[in-house]
């Protein structure tokens, strides 16, 4: 797979050539980089009925896994003190109210710094027009005060009643979660993501993956997130800070967004209109983790982008593997060709269907490019497979 993505092209690009946009040799692309999440044609058909009939034909497995659900209630010794804390580490996803630890910095919707899916308001605007009836006056294109809904379309219908009301059991959420879908965030900063997702286009996802390798979690997994249309009710979501990629001879953002720095390395300059100031390690100077442009291919059209952080990855591959640990369902592995390669292109229906495992956006929708030709598909699902347990790796 990762011949695309190293062709001799891409080494040998001197900076100068990327950076006046001189971006000879690659194909003129048809398909157009995301436009800043998930697209406004996705949205109204993002959250119908419970049911909907795109992710109705998801069956529920016919296997259940065997899954241990930690009873909360029976693990209460006699004799705790009323008011005991309870420690936790920083590094806790939440799934279906119970805690997983991943070994990397997450900042829940809950903590301090996080950003909160659940909320009405929003988080940008001025305090005093945050308010639902207020962000509707000026922002039109809300339709909901929910950016989310319920994993209905997987669910039969006594298990929907059981769960309307907002508590899921683990074992539930266990068997209906089978796909992990990569995208990258075109704002460049979670701050600036969550501001676009939630403040102005009513969206959501569970997780975002900030410049420094932070994982914000905003909202519960047993919510579903709008960020993957008919893969919703499946699925789990996360945006990954990149400004993203981009066909060749097209105006991008690139050169705003990255220098080389005074050792010759290729630095991220965030600009301020992203909210630099926004990325909780202190003093963070992030870099891709190669200094090249990369150039791919996704659906036989070329893109060009940076790779995303060493931080991302670390946190990423940890995320991932948490993922698959958590949801048995869910393979550590990614859609492959008849070779064993990854796809580069869009999955028939049928071959959505049947697959479970991590996916990237493009791998569900045409005009979708993310998580883009950079992503380094070996690196995380090789890394995350390496903190499995045997167990569980085929
Ligand atoms: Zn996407």
């Amino acid at each position: 797979m990762s011949h695309l993505f190293e062709s001799g092209w891409r080494r040998s690009a001197s900076w100068l050539t990327l950076s006046v946009g001189l971006l000879a040799g690659c194909a003129t692309p048809a398909v157009a980089p995301e436009a800043e999440g998930p697209d406004p044609v996705t949205v109204a058909a993002v959250e119908e009925p419970l049911v909907d009939a795109e992710s109705i034909a998801v069956e529920p497995i016919a296997v259940e896994p065997e899954i241990v659900t930690p009873s909360p209630e029976a693990e209460i010794p006699a004799g705790v003190a009323p008011g005991t804390l309870v420690t936790r580490h920083g590094d806790e996803i939440m799934v279906a109210g119970q805690l997983f630890r991943t070994g990397t910095p997450v900042v829940l919707w809950v903590d301090e710094g996080g950003y909160d899916g659940y909320r009405v308001e929003r988080r940008f605007s001025s305090a005093s027009r945050a308010d639902w009836t207020s962000s509707v006056e000026d922002n039109p294109a809300l339709e909901s005060p929910n950016r989310y809904g319920m994993r209905g379309a997987v669910l039969t219908a006594t298990e929907r009643e059981r769960v309307r009301g907002g508590g899921w059991d683990l074992a539930t959420l266990q068997r209906v979660v089978d796909q992990f879908v990569l995208h990258y965030d075109v704002s460049g900063t979670s701050a600036r993501c969550f501001e676009r997702l939630h403040d102005q286009r009513g969206l959501s996802i569970h997780f975002m993956l900030d410049v420094d390798g932070t994982i914000y979690q905003t909202i519960d997994l047993k919510e579903r997130a709008w960020h993957a249309t008919f893969a919703n009710s499946r699925s789990i979501g996360i945006e990954i800070a990149n400004i993203g990629a981009y066909p060749p001879a097209r105006a991008n953002p690139l050169e705003e967004w990255y220098a080389r720095d005074e050792t010759g390395r290729t630095a991220l300059t965030i600009p301020k209109a992203a909210y630099p100031e926004s990325v909780r390690a202190a003093e963070f100077s992030g870099r891709p983790i190669r200094d090249d442009l990369q150039c791919g291919s996704i659906n036989g059209d070329e893109f060009y982008q940076y790779d995303f952080t060493h931080e991302q990855y670390a946190a990423l591959i940890k995320l991932t593997a948490t993922l698959c640990t958590v949801f048995p369902n869910l393979a550590c592995d990614y859609p492959r060709d008849a070779e064993g390669q990854l796809r580069t292109d869009t999955l028939s229906r049928e071959e959505w269907k049947a697959f479970q495992g991590v996916l990237g956006h493009f791998h569900l929708q045409t005009n979708k490019v993310d998580p883009g030709p950079a992503m380094q598909w070996d690196r995380v699902i090789g890394g995350a497979r390496a903190l499995l347990p045997e167990a569980a790796i085929d």
